[in-house]
């Protein structure tokens, strides 16, 4: 299916800026809504002169004013790396409430795609985590305005679905990374890679025994566009299920970059899920969808993008 008009909310950021980049490829005319908040400078460098491409600076808590005919709406503005979402916490808490609300307002008629998260399930207590947990969330810790916004994110997408017969789908997302990350947003793949290749010892927070699941993001992206084309309500797992630690992913990433960088470990992130591991039979059967890029392809790509920025800027 073709887009003729598709909207991305946090289309400045990093998975919005591919995902734009991907529409456009596919045909669509695309207008990304975005207050440049936490996007990198320069992300939308690739796209910005395309006649089919055009950015609307506007924070989406207030009304979208979207222009013509739209028969998508991918949702995706909200800070999301815990560095950003906890110096904005309220930003935070506001975009998953009000901008849901106003993008799902800007959608009206159309398809509208929320970009959820897998810290829904908060740290699991069901492993791998399957789409029918409801998660153990601490409601009043510092990740809260994250995970509860998204949740809250959620359940208003599910009324406006049952009460409005809203076209609507939830995608819960688990740690994508890839080229086009802020060296500075403070995720795990960001920071071990930059540190890497400065030589700097690479600091992993807590035993380094917790785990993630890295999805590339040219993957979690295809997961979004197939979403998109389907008619599923959600919500659906879109991660890789290959589980690593911690520890071992910054060892792989000083083995990728051949670094002399050693491995300090400084005291744990407040409330960090210890386990992440997504089952995703669900997009596989109704999305015929799969992540492709192993995460030792993805760290090695991403961490040559990293090397190119940092040679053109010496
Ligand atoms: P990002 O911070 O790079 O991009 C988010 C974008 O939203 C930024 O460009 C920012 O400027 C914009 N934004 C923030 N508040 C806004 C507002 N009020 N109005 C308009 N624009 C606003 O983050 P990302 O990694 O690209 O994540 C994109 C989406 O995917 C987020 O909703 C995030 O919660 C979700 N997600 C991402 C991951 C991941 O690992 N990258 C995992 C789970 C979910
Ligand atoms: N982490 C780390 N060192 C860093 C950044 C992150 O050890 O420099 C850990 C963090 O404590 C967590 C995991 O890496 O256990 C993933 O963190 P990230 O911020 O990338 O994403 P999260 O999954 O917590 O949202």
């Amino acid at each position: 299916m073709v887009f003729s008009h598709a909207v991305v909310t946090g289309g400045a950021g990093f998975v919005g800026a591919r995902l734009c980049a991907k529409l456009l490829e596919a045909g669509a005319r695309v207008t990304a809504v975005d207050n440049l908040s936490t996007a990198r400078p320069g992300a939308l460098d690739a796209v910005a002169g395309h006649p089919r491409f055009r950015l609307l600076e506007h924070d989406v808590t207030k009304p979208i004013p979207v222009p013509g005919a739209v028969d998508v709406v991918f949702h995706l503005a909200s800070p999301a790396s815990p560095r950003d979402y906890l110096r904005l916490p309220l930003e935070t808490l506001r975009v998953g409430s009000i901008g849901t609300e106003n993008a799902l307002a800007a959608a009206r008629g159309a398809r509208f795609v929320l970009a959820s998260t897998s810290e829904v399930y908060g740290d699991p207590l069901e492993h791998p985590q399957r789409e029918t947990y409801w998660g153990n969330v601490n409601p009043i810790g510092p990740r809260s305005v994250y995970d509860e916004a998204k949740r809250y994110a959620e359940a208003l997408t599910s009324a406006t679905r049952r009460g409005e017969g809203a076209n609507t789908g939830i995608a819960r997302i688990f740690n994508t990374y890839g080229p086009g990350m802020r060296a500075d947003d403070g995720r795990m793949v960001p920071a071990f890679i930059t540190k890497a290749l400065a030589g700097e010892p690479l600091t992993v927070e807590g035993s380094g025994r917790q785990t993630r699941s890295l999805c590339f993001v040219d993957d979690t992206v295809d997961g979004l566009l197939a979403l998109a084309r389907s008619d599923h309500p959600g919500p659906v797992n879109l991660g890789n299920p290959d589980e690593l630690s911690v520890r071992e992913i910054a060892e792989r990433v000083i083995a990728i970059t051949g670094s002399a960088s050693r491995i300090e470990h400084v005291d744990p992130a407040v409330d960090d899920p210890r386990r992440r591991c997504p089952d995703i039979s669900l997009a596989r059967r109704e999305l015929g969808w799969a992540p492709r890029i192993p995460a030792g392809e993805g760290l090695r790509r991403t961490a040559e993008w990293f090397a190119a920025r940092r040679a053109a800027a010496a």
